[in-house]
């Protein structure tokens, strides 16, 4: 299996955190891995088994050119032996960036399809035609959400319990496969928040009720900054000064903007006095070489 690192909690104080009556932990799952960061992770452990157990030597999964997910699969894949594909949306375009010149160093072999051919990537008649290119692979479906990522992530979210108590706890939403884990493998006395990066996001409530029948968790929508990679100059500025008073990065894709909805709730007195938040730092920082600031 990959290499895991157990993580630290870490207490974040300031005035406004004291003023407003409330406890605020982050738990540091960034520093799990040094490349298979984060959620990536968890939603890539029992994939990884899988696909092992069932004799695959090759993974082959799908991204944008910005993606953690290509990212986080070339390294487990190099780590473990196994070869991997990246399908990836859109023209080639080079000098390749950080995200893709790291992925095809880990070996991974990158193959690029038109936005109209990427939209229908799930079809099978389009898998069968990477299956004749590529022959047999493991596939992981584009960042990675399955049954398997969801049972990871619950896994995780079993342990977070034990470790710490906590009655919310907040993430960034992507495709919604982390939250739908996380929701699963807690209890309903604590509240799940989820920052949609998304815009436009609100089917990711049915793709999240595709993997679980709980309710003790909500999405807030205002915090997508214009849509997925869109920042603008109050979230960076946020970002910097979050970095310099707490020491601890963030990326701008999806922390960053979670991050920020938190400290917004918090001064909107969304969380009752005396509650302890925990938020959960899913990682991502390879995103940042993406951005200039
Ligand atoms: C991929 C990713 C997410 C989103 O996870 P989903 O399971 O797709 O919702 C959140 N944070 C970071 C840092 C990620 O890389």
């Amino acid at each position: 299996m990959l290499n895991y690192r157990n993580t630290e909690i870490i207490e974040l104080k300031s005035q406004i955190i004291e003023q407003f009556g409330i406890k605020l932990l982050v738990k540091r799952e960034d520093q799990n891995h040094p490349l298979v960061s984060g959620n990536k992770w968890w939603k890539l452990k029992y994939n990884l088994a899988e696909a092992l157990k069932s004799n695959h030597d090759t993974l082959l999964t799908f991204g944008g050119a910005y993606s953690n997910h290509l990212y986080a699969t070339a390294a487990a894949a190099n780590e473990l032996g196994l070869k991997s594909v990246g399908i990836v949306r859109g023209e080639e375009t080079l000098p390749l960036n950080h995200t893709l010149s790291f992925a095809k160093s880990r070996g991974m072999e990158l193959h690029y399809v038109s936005r109209e051919a990427y939209r229908n990537k799930t079809a099978p008649l389009f898998i069968e035609q990477l299956h004749k290119q590529f022959g047999d692979f493991y596939l992981i479906p584009e960042g990675g959400t399955n049954e398997l990522a969801v049972k990871g992530c619950a896994g995780f979210a079993r342990t977070l319990k034990e470790e710490t108590a906590f009655d919310f706890l907040c993430l960034p939403v992507g495709t919604g496969g982390t939250i739908a884990g996380i929701i699963e493998g807690l209890d309903d006395t604590k509240n799940i928040l989820g920052f949609p990066v998304l815009k436009g996001s609100e089917f990711l409530e049915e793709e999240i009720r595709q993997y679980t029948q709980k309710n003790h968790w909500q999405l807030l929508y205002d915090y997508h900054f214009g849509g997925y990679a869109k920042t603008n100059g109050e979230l960076m500025s946020f970002l910097k000064t979050f970095e310099e008073e707490y020491h601890i990065p963030l990326d701008p894709v999806y922390t960053a903007k979670m991050m920020f909805g938190v400290f917004d709730l918090i001064k909107k007195n969304f969380f009752p006095l005396g509650s302890t938040i925990l938020v959960l730092h899913t990682g991502g920082l390879q995103g940042r070489s993406g951005f200039s600031f």
